[in-house]
């Protein structure tokens, strides 16, 4: 029988409890290592929901996980990403105490289990879970790296979305068009950014790490070409006062982006040509490439180095 690493959920879970700077990711391009002892399982009781007003009937909730951005109004609460499951009744409460309206849909970003981990619950109190094709095709088998070979399970079928589509959603609602858009593959194959029109707002998922080095899930269509790409695409589409809630990280706005965008490139043209000269992942690591940008980006050395690591294993995948 060949042998496969089962990712369990609390380790899973577990690697998100990780500071972000710090942030191993179950679906990391990194090559094979030796295997290290599992994290004990997280205490979710510890976590609180904090919630920061962004626009008038938009907010954004942070406790563990991708930040949820949150409509209520009139015709009821939208939810872009849940977090995790053992937090959906803490979520709920969140919300119950912006809103007395019921939860109508979930839109998930992307498929990653820090912002779809509530969509059991949720799917099972009957809200209608909405993502792009590719997070829906993706979260209903179990999924291998590529890179370490871990196994992310698929989900069960309550929480899959059960709308899907290719390239624009649209929800009508709360006297805004809130506008889902597809990007080409950037943090993944599924990645969508969400645009409240009227009220001058974007959910980038995790297109936007603010602040600090992304998680890129190679293994998933994503890579550093794309991340910058998204950014490209989204820029010329904000104007100065618009407000965005990145995947991770604080409220941001569009010099934010353009940071974070400016960052990567940095990184890739220091790295790229060290992979294309034929250096092995431990000389690039050694060389530091982004010595430089780690206070900036709130980054410990071994942060930065798992960030060269996951750089150097996708591109050599190309
Ligand atoms: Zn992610």
């Amino acid at each position: 029988m060949a042998r496969r690493q089962t990712l369990s959920t609390a380790l899973l879970i577990a690697l998100f409890l990780v500071p972000l700077t710090q942030l191993s990711h179950p679906s990391l391009a990194q090559a094979p290592t030796t295997p290290t002892p599992s994290p004990a399982a997280p205490d979710f009781s510890t976590v609180e929901i904090k919630t920061e007003k962004v626009a008038d009937g938009i907010y954004m909730l942070t406790g563990r996980g991708g930040n949820i951005g949150v409509s209520v109004g009139e015709d009821g609460v939208l939810l872009i990403d849940d977090q995790f499951g053992p937090l959906s009744d803490k979520i709920k409460a969140a919300v119950k105490a912006l809103s007395d309206k019921p939860i109508r849909f979930v839109f998930n970003t992307h498929w990653h289990g820090d912002h779809v981990g509530g969509n059991e619950n949720f799917g099972k109190d009957g809200v209608v879970i909405v993502a792009q094709d590719n997070v829906r095709r993706r979260l209903s088998v179990d999924q291998v790296n590529k890179f370490s070979g871990n196994i992310t399970p698929a989900l069960a079928h309550v929480a899959l979305p059960v709308l899907t589509f290719p390239d624009t959603a649209t929800f009508h609602m709360n006297g805004d068009s809130i506008v889902a858009v597809h990007v080409p593959p950037a943090h993944t194959d599924g990645d969508c950014i969400v645009r409240f029109t009227k009220a001058n707002v974007v959910h980038m998922g995790d297109c936007l790490f603010n602040g600090r080095y992304p998680v890129i899930d190679y293994s998933a269509g994503g890579s550093i070409d794309g991340m910058i790409r998204a950014a490209d695409i989204v820029l010329p589409t904000l104007g100065p006062d618009t407000k965005l809630i990145p995947g991770h990280g604080p409220l941001g706005d569009r010099a934010a982006l353009e940071r974070f965008r400016d960052m990567l490139k940095t990184v890739r043209g220091k790295v790229q040509p060290m992979v294309k000269s034929g250096k092995s992942l431990e000389q690039i690591v050694a060389a530091r490439p982004t010595a430089a940008l780690d206070s900036l980006w709130n980054a410990d050395t071994t942060a930065a180095n798992r960030f060269v690591r996951v750089l150097v294993s996708g591109m050599r995948k190309k």
